[in-house]
């Protein structure tokens, strides 16, 4: 699979792990430009959203787990 997050300012990564395998997907982001940050725990501390955010530009995405 691949996956490719993109950002208005030209910002892009493109990550494309082996089949079956393990993406480390925060180390992958701070190799290019962009951060992860988890922002949102429930009761029993399960991620419930995470955001993307744009080193260059400022800009992120929340994205939704739950
Ligand atoms: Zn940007």
């Amino acid at each position: 699979m691949k996956l490719t997050i993109e950002c208005e300012c030209g910002n892009k990564i493109t990550m494309e792990p082996p089949s079956r395998k393990y993406l480390q997907l925060r180390d992958h982001l701070e190799t290019k430009g962009f951060r992860f940050e988890s922002s949102e725990y429930d009761k029993k501390s399960k991620m419930k959203e995470f955001r993307i955010c744009c080193d260059k530009c400022r800009n992120y995405i929340s994205l939704g787990v739950d």
